[in-house]
């Protein structure tokens, strides 16, 4: 059954094509990858899914809404995590899952998780002051909080070292193996052999392959 579902999706900035006739469909309980260069059109993709921005031409389901019309609903049942997210303020580990929690009207506790990905001895610190691996970590966490049925997850072992990548890659395994959605964005074929059943292979805005990883790997 199909968590997500992208039919001919299109979207244009000021005459700059970001997003071409993309299809695409996600099994609930299954790990996605969305891949592509910088610019290929991966957040454009996601934005779209989420109901933050919205398509010229297509149509999205993701958990029977459509994202446009159904946003705040959307938003209590899927977990996010963008790249972009940058808290160099003062702000400790506690105080941002708090606020973070503050927005969900069902949330887990945050401790648990902290505990359960091993960062609870965290809680207390700045967040700036956490390790590559532990902030990734830390984002995870935050997009647990809301109890979601669907993470979408942006280049979340870019940066880190081949040892925090693999920390990830097994607390990633395990939140699947558990039935999770994952949605993740990443620039390493590893990773993606590890952790996808399914990605798509954007390249300027358009498919340029879409299906298993065992295929991806046999056609290239
Ligand atoms: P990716 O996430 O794969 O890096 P994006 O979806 O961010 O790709 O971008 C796809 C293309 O659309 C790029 O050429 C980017 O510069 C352009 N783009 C993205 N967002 C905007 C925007 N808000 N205004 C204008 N151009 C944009
Ligand atoms: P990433 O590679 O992590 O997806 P991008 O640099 O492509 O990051 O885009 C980050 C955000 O900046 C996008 O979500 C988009 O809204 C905005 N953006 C990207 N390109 C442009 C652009 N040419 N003009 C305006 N906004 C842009």
């Amino acid at each position: 059954k199909e968590i997500i579902k992208v039919k001919q999706l299109s979207k244009s900035y000021n005459g700059l094509i970001a997003i071409q006739n993309l299809d695409l469909s996600v099994q609930y309980g299954t790990v996605f990858g969305l891949l592509g260069a910088n610019g290929a059109g991966k957040s454009t993709t996601i934005e779209c899914i989420l109901g933050t921005k919205k398509p010229d031409t297509g149509e999205i389901s993701i958990l029977e809404m459509n994202p446009f019309l159904q946003r705040k609903q959307l938003f209590e049942n899927v977990g996010v995590q963008f790249q972009e997210a940058n808290y160099q303020d003062k702000i400790t580990v506690a105080e941002l899952c708090e606020v973070t929690q503050s927005l969900y009207k069902n949330t887990v506790d945050y401790r648990e998780l902290l505990k359960q990905f091993g960062i609870s001895d965290k809680t207390k610190s700045m967040v700036k002051e956490l390790s590559g691996g532990q902030r990734q970590k830390l984002f995870i966490v935050l997009a647990l909080i809301p109890n979601p049925k669907v993470v979408f997850l942006d280049e979340l072992t870019t940066g880190l070292d081949a040892r925090a990548r693999r920390e990830v890659w097994k607390i990633l395994y395990d939140l699947k193996s558990k039935g999770l959605t994952i949605f993740l964005t990443s620039h390493f074929m590893d990773e993606v052999e590890l952790l996808c059943d399914k990605i798509c292979i954007l390249k300027k805005g358009q498919v340029i392959f879409h299906g298993t990883v065992k295929e991806a790997v046999s056609a290239s």
